[in-house]
C-alpha cells in the first residue's frame, strides 16, 4: 500500500498541487484537510477532509482512524492543527505547544525573552493612552493578524494614537507594541530532524522595510550578507526554534539584523508563504532534478532522511507584487515583456478581475508574484525589478459601481 501524506492548508492553490506531486514522486497519497466549506459530499473530487482550524477538539474527532505516515502543513492555524493530529496519531512532528506558540505573538516574544534572546521591549497595549507610554519608535501590531497587515510604525504619541484607532477600526481589539528594531530584514528557512536544527537558505530582503507599513517585495537568496552576518542570523533563528520547542519539521523565521546583531522576529512552525517557496529547490549530491521546498518537506514527513539536499546554486528571487492603489482590480498588460526579461522564470499573476484590493496596513494580499533565477543575487533583484516595470495594472476608479443598491 502506498504511504499517505496527510496535509493541513487553507487554500486549495497552486502549492497543494505542488505538495501532491510531491508526494507522488516520494512514492506516496496526498490526503488532504482543509477547512474549505463544504457543500457536497467531495466538492473538489480530491477527497479533502473537512476540518475547522479554530476547533482543535473536533476536528480530531473527525481525523480520528485516518491513515497516514506523516504530516505537514501551510499556513500558521493549519500548523497548529496539524501539530495536534500529529500528537494524536504518534508521528513526528513539532508539538502541538510550540506550534501554538509561534501563532501567539505575545507567548512566542516571552519564550525567547525567557530564552535570553534578544527582544525589543514589548507590551500589550490596554488602551490608547499608552501612547505615554511607548518607547519611540515603536511598531503597533494586531495580536490577531498576520501577513504584516495592521502592522504600523509610530514615531510619537500622536502617530500612535492614530495608528491605535486605525487597527481598532480593522475590527482588531488586541495590539502588541514594540520597540522599533532598525535593520536590514532577512528570512531564514530552516527543516528541524528531531531537535537538530538545518539551515535551508537565508533570503535578503533589499527593500528596506522602515514603515510606517511593512509590505514585502522581493526576497533574493543566497544572501549577500557577510559570512559573521549569516552567522548570527543561523545561530539566532536555531536558539529560536529550540526555545520555541520546534522539534521536527520546517522553520520558517523573520529576523532583522543591526550593530547588536540579530533579532528574530518571528518563527513559525511551517515554511515560507505560498507561492514564494517556488523559488527553493533543492539538490542532493547531483543525483536527479532539483526538487521543490515541498518535496523536500514531504519526504522527511514520510521518514525520508533528507538531509543529504542543499538548496541549488542558482540564485534566486521573488517578488511579491504589491498593490499600488486601493481599487477592483480589472486587468494587467505586459506579462509578456517581464516574462522575456533575461533572467525571469515566472510571472504568475494571481488577481481575478472584479477582486477588490486594499492597501497596506488594512490590506496584505498580493497582485502576483514573479520570479527569477540568475548567477548572482544582484542579477536575479536585477530582473525583477525590469519585469516589474513592464507591468501595468488597471483598477477600477469608481468603487461605487458594485456597491449593492438600497
Ligand atoms: P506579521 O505576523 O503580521 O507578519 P510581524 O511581527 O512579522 O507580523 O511584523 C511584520 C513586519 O513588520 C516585519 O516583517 C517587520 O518588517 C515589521 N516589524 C514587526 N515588528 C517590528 C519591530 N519590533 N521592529 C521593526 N520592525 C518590525
Amino acid at each position: 500500500m502506498p504511504k499517505r501524506l496527510l496535509l493541513f492548508a487553507e487554500t486549495t492553490g497552486y502549492q497543494i498541487r505542488t505538495f501532491a506531486a510531491a508526494a507522488r514522486r516520494a512514492g506516496a497519497e496526498l490526503v488532504l484537510a482543509t477547512n474549505r466549506c463544504r457543500h457536497l459530499d467531495d466538492p473538489w473530487g480530491d477527497h479533502a477532509i473537512a476540518v475547522k482550524f479554530d476547533r482543535i477538539a473536533q476536528s480530531l474527532e473527525t481525523l480520528e482512524g485516518v491513515r497516514c505516515d506523516g504530516v505537514a502543513a501551510v499556513g500558521d492555524r493549519p500548523a497548529v492543527l496539524a501539530a495536534h493530529a500529529a500528537e494524536a496519531l504518534g508521528l513526528p512532528f513539532h508539538s502541538a505547544q510550540a506550534a501554538q506558540a509561534c501563532h501567539d505573538k505575545f507567548r512566542a516574544r516571552s519564550i525567547l525573552q525567557a530564552a535570553g534572546l534578544p527582544v525589543p521591549r514589548f507590551f500589550e497595549a490596554r488602551g490608547v493612552e499608552d501612547a505615554e507610554r511607548a518607547p519611540y519608535p515603536c511598531v503597533l501590531k494586531p495580536l490577531g493578524l498576520s501577513a504584516s497587515r495592521g502592522v504600523i510604525r509610530a514615531n510619537d504619541p500622536a502617530e500612535f494614537r492614530a495608528a491605535y484607532a486605525r487597527i481598532r477600526r480593522m475590527g482588531e481589539e488586541r495590539v502588541q507594541v514594540e520597540a522599533y528594531i532598525p535593520g536590514r530584514e532577512f528570512a531564514v528557512e530552516a527543516l528541524m530532524t528531531n531537535g537538530e536544527f538545518r539551515l535551508l537558505a537565508i533570503f535578503d530582503k533589499p527593500d528596506p522595510l522602515e514603515g510606517p507599513f511593512f509590505e514585502e517585495t522581493i526576497y533574493t537568496t543566497p544572501s549577500r550578507e557577510k559570512e559573521s552576518v549569516q552567522r548570527e542570523l543561523v545561530s539566532a533563528t536555531a536558539a529560536a526554534a529550540c526555545a520555541l520547542g520546534l522539534h521536527h519539521g520546517p522553520v520558517h523565521a523573520e529576523l532583522r539584523h543591526n550593530h547588536e546583531g540579530a533579532w528574530v522576529l518571528e518563527a513559525h512552525a511551517r515554511p515560507i508563504g505560498g507561492l514564494c517557496a517556488r523559488s527553493l529547490r533543492f539538490d542532493c549530491a547531483g543525483n536527479g532534478p532539483a526538487i521543490p521546498l515541498e518535496e523536500l518537506i514531504a519526504r522527511q514527513a514520510l521518514g525520508e532522511d533528507v538531509r543529504g539536499y542543499v538548496r541549488e546554486s542558482q540564485a534566486s528571487g521573488v517578488m511579491m507584487i504589491p498593490i499600488p492603489r486601493e481599487g477592483l482590480y480589472e486587468s494587467v498588460e505586459g506579462v509578456d515583456r517581464a516574462g522575456a526579461v533575461a533572467g525571469m522564470e515566472e510571472v504568475i499573476v494571481t488577481a481575478e478581475p472584479g477582486q477588490r484590493f486594499l492597501t497596506p496596513p488594512e490590506g496584505s494580499s498580493y497582485l502576483g508574484f514573479l520570479f527569477a533565477r540568475a548567477d548572482s543575487p544582484a542579477v536575479a533583484e536585477a530582473a525583477l525589478r525590469r519585469a516589474h516595470g513592464e507591468l501595468h495594472f488597471r483598477f477600477a476608479t469608481r468603487l461605487e459601481t458594485l456597491s449593492p443598491s438600497t
